[in-house]
C-alpha cells in the first residue's frame, strides 16, 4: 500500500497535477511496464534463491549423526534463512524505492525514512551473526555415547552477551532471568527454546490423583461412575433446586467440571423433558457434535434419538429428541420459525463467556422470551469468573458457582520472543516428550492449515529421531475434522506412548481432553476483524487475551499438576495482551445479524438490548450494505429480496447471489458454487510428496476459464458426472469428505430454493450469466489491477493481492470480484473471478457510477 501511495505521490509531483496528457499516459505506462518487469525479475530471482537450498532436508538428515546436531542445524539454518529473507526484502524495498524515485527530488521526510531503512539493514546484518546464541555444552560434544536421558537433561549454556542484544527485554525481565539462571534447567533439548518459570497459577492443590478403578466394570457402569466423579455431581441437588427456584440462573464452573454434559442430563432426570425439549447451545460446531455424542453414550442410547445435535447444514435429531445440542447460530435460526421457543422447556446458553455474535444476539432474544414465558427456564453457563456481567444483564439473576477442581499449573515463558511460533511449538513438544514424565501435550494453533502443517513437521522430525524416542501419537482437532477422527482425541493414550493434541481454540473451553499435563500456548488465535470505516472484514491471526491465555494454561491442570509453556515472554504477557477478548459483535460485519434481526421483526436496531452494543458505525455499515444488496428499502424495512435472502443460512452477499441467479437462469450452478464456497478451504489437498501432481490436477479445473468460482463449479460437476466417485476424488487430489459435505449443503440449498419459490434452472454454458449472478451479490468486493500485480479495492481503496492458491494468481485480470479477504503475510483475496466493469454499472448503478 505504501508503495502504491509513493507511486501516486511521485507521479503527482512530477506532473504537478493528475491531468493526463497523452505524453503523461505513455510515460506512465512505460514506468509501469518497467517496474513490473523489475518486480518480475526480482521475484524470479527470489524463487531461484529458495529453489537452491544449501542442503536438502534429506542430506541434512544424513549428515546429522545424532539428534542434537540434527535439531540444532535445522533450527539454526531456519533462523538464518529467515533473517536473510527479511534482509533481502528490505534491500529490495530500498531498491524499488530508489528505482521509483529516480530523478525525483526527495522530501526531507522521505530521505529520513530511507536512511532509517538502511540503518535497519545494517542492524539486521549485524544481528545475523549472533542469532544462534544457543551453544552446545562442550561436555556433550565429547561424550559421544552418553545415554539418552543424560543427554537430554544436560544443562544449557547461554551466551549472555548476544542475549542482551535482544531488543525486547526490559529491566524487569532481566531481573527475572537473573533469578532463574542459576537454577538447573530441566527441559533441555539441544537447541531448545528457553523458558523461564514465571509463576504458579493458583489452584486447589489436591495431592492425590483420582483413584484408579481396579475392578472390571461394564462400560456403562464405568461411565456412570465417571459421571459421579465430576465436580458438578456433588452439587446436583442444589443446582436442581436453584433452577427450580429461579427462572434465570447464571452457572459458573471450571472447564471440565461437567456443565455441558451433565446439566441437561440432570434436568432430564428431574423431569424437565416431559414439558418440552432442553436446548443447549455451543459456539462451535465440533463441540455440539462431540458433546452430544458423549451424552448419548453416557445415557446408553443412539445419537440422534433422545439426544441429538443440530448444526448448520446438519441435523442429527428426530421426533424423539429431547436433549438437543446445537450451535448458537442454529437456535437463532429456530427463533425465526418459533419466536416463543414453545417447544423448549429449558434453554441453556453454554460457553457464554465466548461471546460469539450469535450468543450475544441470543441473549437479547431469550431475555425477551423469558418475560412472556414464565415457564421457560434459562441457564447461562460460563467458564470464567466474570459472571457478574451476565447476572447484571439478566436483571440480577443469581449466580451458581461450581467450585472447581484444579491443580496447580506451572507457567513457563520463553526468555526471548520467538520468531516462528509453529517451529517453536514443535520444538517445545519434542522437548517435553523426551524430558518430561508421562502426560499428554496440548498445543494451541490457529487453524486447520497450521495444524496440518504442524502434524507434518512433527512426523518428519520424529522420523529423523527413529526409535530413539517413545511413541508420540498426533491427534489433530479442528472444525472441519471428520467425526470419526474427532473421537481419536478422547481415546486413552496407550502405556509408554504420549499423545500430542493439535487443537484450535476449541480446546480452550469447549472440549475437555483428559490426561493433558502439558500445554503449549503460542499466544495466537485466528480472529475476525472488521473495519467499520471501509466495511472490510478479514480473518487474521491475532494475539490472544490474558483471559484466554489463562484458560489455556488451566487445561494442563485438570487431573493433576500441570505445566504450561507460553511461547512468548512474561513481558509480552504483562504488557501486550489485552485483559479480555473483545466480543465478536464489536469486531465483525453485522450485515448477517441485521438481516436476521430484521427478519425476527426487530425493526429498531438501536433499541435492541445488546449486552455490549456494537459500534453504531458498524450497524450503519450493515444497513448500508443490505440496502445496496436490495434487502432493505429506504425505510430500512425488509424487501421481498431481503425476506428471501434471510431464508439462507449464508452470508448476505452469498444469499443475494443465489436469489439473483433466478434472474440469470442459473440457480443450479450458483447453489453448487455456494455449497463449495461454504465448505471453506478444504476442497483441494496437496500431499507433501506429490505437490506437483496435486497442483497439476488442480490446474486442470482452471483450463479455459481460470476463475476460481467457475473452477469450483467444474470440480463439483465433474464429481457429479462420475456419480460422486471416491476414486475420482483421490485421482484429483480432492478431499472426498469436503465434497460430500458440499453435496449435503447443496441439497439443503436446493430445498431452500423451493421454499423461496425460485426454480432450479441450469445454464452451465453461459458463464457470463453465472458471473453476473456472483457480481450481483459480491459487487462490494471488487478490485482493480494496479501496477506490480497488486490490486486496489474499488469502493474503499486498499491494496490487496490475489491469493497464491487462486487460478488467477498469474493471470491478473484487470477487474476482479472476490469472495473474501484474508490477512496473512499480505491482505489476500481468496476465490477470485474476472469481471467486466460495465457489469458493475449495470448491476449496481446505485453503488457504482461511470467516471467521466
Ligand atoms: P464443562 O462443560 O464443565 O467444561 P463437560 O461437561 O464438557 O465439562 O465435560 C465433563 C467431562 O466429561 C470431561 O472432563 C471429560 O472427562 C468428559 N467428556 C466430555 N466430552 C467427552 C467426550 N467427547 N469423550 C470423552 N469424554 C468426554
Ligand atoms: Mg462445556
Amino acid at each position: 500500500e505504501a508503495e502504491d501511495d509513493e507511486v501516486r505521490r511521485v507521479r503527482g509531483r512530477s506532473s504537478n497535477d493528475n491531468s493526463d496528457s497523452e505524453e503523461e499516459i505513455l510515460r506512465d505506462q512505460r514506468d509501469r511496464d518497467e517496474l513490473e518487469r523489475h518486480i518480475r525479475e526480482r521475484d524470479a530471482a527470489r524463487t531461484r534463491k529458495i529453489a537452491e537450498p544449501k542442503l536438502s532436508i534429506k542430506e541434512e538428515e544424513e549428515q546429522a549423526n545424532d539428534i542434537g546436531t540434527l535439531r540444532k542445524n535445522s533450527r539454526r539454518e531456519y533462523l538464518k534463512k529467515r533473517e536473510k529473507k527479511i534482509l533481502d526484502e528490505l534491500k529490495d524495498e530500498i531498491e524499488d524505492e530508489q528505482y521509483l524515485f529516480k530523478g525525483v527530488n526527495f522530501t526531507e521526510a522521505e530521505k529520513r525514512e530511507l536512511t532509517h531503512k538502511q540503518k535497519i539493514i545494517e542492524l539486521v546484518s549485524k544481528d545475523i551473526d549472533c542469532v544462534n546464541e544457543y551453544r552446545m555444552p562442550d561436555s556433550y560434544d565429547q561424550e559421544g555415547g552418553v545415554d539418552q536421558n543424560k543427554r537430554f537433561s544436560v544443562a544449557l549454556q547461554i551466551d549472555r552477551d548476544s542475549d542482551t542484544t535482544r531488543a525486547e527485554q526490559n529491566v524487569w525481565e532481566e531481573h527475572q532471568i537473573g533469578k532463574q539462571r542459576s537454577e538447573e534447567y530441566q527441559f533441555v533439548f539441544e537447541d531448545q527454546i528457553e523458558f523461564i518459570q514465571e509463576s504458579m497459577m493458583e489452584g486447589v492443590n489436591v495431592d492425590q490423583e483420582l483413584p484408579i478403578e481396579s475392578i472390571q466394570k461394564s462400560a456403562l457402569e464405568k461411565l456412570q461412575e465417571d459421571r459421579k466423579s465430576l465436580p458438578i455431581y456433588s452439587y446436583r441437588e442444589d443446582l436442581l433446586q436453584a433452577i427450580n427456584d429461579h427462572q434465570v440462573l447464571v452457572i459458573v464452573g471450571e472447564t471440565g467440571s461437567g456443565k455441558t454434559t451433565q446439566i441437561p442430563q440432570y434436568l432430564h432426570e428431574a423431569g424437565y423433558t416431559k414439558r418440552g425439549k432442553i436446548g443447549c447451545t455451543q459456539p462451535r460446531r465440533v463441540a455440539a457434535m462431540s458433546v452430544a455424542a458423549r451424552v448419548s453414550h453416557e445415557m446408553g442410547i443412539k445419537l440422534g434419538n433422545e439426544v441429538g445435535y443440530s448444526i448448520r447444514f446438519e441435523d442429527c435429531t428426530s421426533e424423539k429428541t429431547t436433549l438437543k445440542y446445537m450451535t448458537d447460530g442454529m437456535l437463532l435460526r429456530e427463533f425465526l420459525g418459533e419466536p416463543d421457543l414453545a417447544s423448549y422447556s429449558v434453554i441453556m446458553i453454554d460457553e457464554a463467556h465466548e461471546r460469539t455474535l450469535s450468543t450475544d444476539i441470543l441473549f437479547g432474544l431469550v431475555k425477551d422470551v423469558a418475560r412472556f414465558r414464565p415457564d421457560l427456564k434459562l441457564l447461562i453457563s460460563s467458564a470464567t469468573l466474570d459472571a457478574e456481567k451476565f447476572s447484571d444483564y439478566f436483571d440480577c439473576a443469581p449466580i451458581f458457582k461450581i467450585p472447581g477442581r484444579r491443580f496447580s499449573v506451572e507457567i513457563h515463558y520463553t526468555k526471548a520472543p520467538e520468531a516462528d511460533y509453529m517451529d517453536a511449538a514443535v520444538v517445545t513438544a519434542l522437548q517435553i516428550h523426551v524430558t518430561q514424565p508421562p502426560g499428554d501435550i496440548l498445543i494451541f494453533l490457529t487453524g486447520q492449515e497450521e495444524i496440518e502443517a504442524a502434524e507434518e513437521i512433527i512426523k518428519h522430525r520424529i522420523r529423523g529421531l527413529g526409535s530413539k524416542i517413545a511413541e508420540l501419537i498426533i491427534c489433530p482437532i479442528y472444525a472441519n475434522l471428520p467425526t470419526e477422527l474427532q473421537a481419536k482425541i478422547f481415546e486413552p493414550t496407550p502405556e509408554g506412548a504420549r499423545k500430542v493434541v493439535l487443537a484450535t481454540n476449541i480446546a480452550e473451553t469447549s472440549l475437555t481432553i483428559d490426561g493433558i499435563k502439558y500445554v503449549i500456548d503460542p499466544g495466537f488465535a485466528k480472529m475476525k476483524s472488521y473495519n467499520p470505516r471501509t466495511g472490510m472484514e478479514s480473518l487474521q491471526v491475532t494475539p490472544i487475551s490474558k483471559a484466554s491465555a489463562n484458560q489455556r494454561a488451566g487445561r494442563s491442570g485438570r487431573t493433576g499438576p500441570g505445566k504450561c509453556f507460553r511461547l512468548y515472554t512474561a513481558h509480552n504477557y504483562m504488557n501486550d495482551l489485552a485483559d479480555n477478548t473483545v466480543p465478536e459483535i464489536q469486531r465483525t460485519n453485522l450485515a448477517n445479524v441485521v438481516l436476521s434481526l430484521k427478519s425476527h421483526g426487530i425493526v429498531e436496531l438501536l433499541n435492541f438490548d445488546f449486552m455490549d452494543p456494537p459500534p453504531s458505525e458498524a450497524l450503519l455499515k450493515a444497513l448500508e450494505l443490505l440496502f445496496a444488496l436490495g434487502a432493505l428499502n429506504k425505510l430500512g424495512e425488509l424487501t421481498t429480496i431481503g425476506r428471501r435472502m434471510a431464508e439462507f443460512p449464508l452470508d448476505p452477499m452469498l444469499s443475494k447471489t443465489i436469489v439473483t441467479s433466478d434472474k440469470y437462469k442459473c440457480s443450479d450452478e450458483i447453489i453448487s458454487i455456494a455449497a463449495m464456497l461454504s465448505v471453506e478451504n478444504s476442497i483441494f489437498y496437496r500431499p507433501k510428496d506429490k505437490q506437483v501432481h496435486a497442483d497439476n490436477a488442480r490446474l486442470n479445473f482452471h483450463t479455459g476459464n481460470v476463475e476460481d468460482h467457475i473452477a469450483l463449479l467444474k470440480v463439483y460437476n465433474s464429481w457429479k458426472e462420475t456419480n460422486f466417485s471416491t476414486q475420482w476424488c483421490y485421482d484429483n487430489y480432492i478431499q472426498v469428505r469436503s465434497m460430500k459435505r458440499a453435496r449435503d449443503i447443496r441439497d439443503q440449498l436446493e430445498g431452500l430454493l423451493e421454499r423461496v419459490e425460485i426454480k432450479l434452472t441450469s445454464n452451465v454454458n453461459d458463464l457470463e450469466a453465472i458471473k453476473k449472478s456472483i457480481t450481483s451479490g459480491f459487487f462490494p468486493h471488487t478490485a482493480r489491477l494496479q501496477k506490480a500485480g497488486s490490486y486496489r479495492t474499488v469502493k474503499h481503496p486498499q491494496t490487496v493481492n490475489i491469493h497464491p492458491s487462486s487460478g488467477l494468481s498469474h493471470e491478473l485480470p484487470r477487474w476482479v470480484v472476490y469472495h473474501e479477504l484474508v490477512l496473512t503475510s499480505k491482505e489476500y483475496m481468496r476465490q477470485v473471478t474476472e469481471l467486466k466493469p460495465e457489469w458493475l454499472v449495470e448491476i449496481a448503478p446505485h453503488y457504482y457510477q461511470l467516471k467521466d
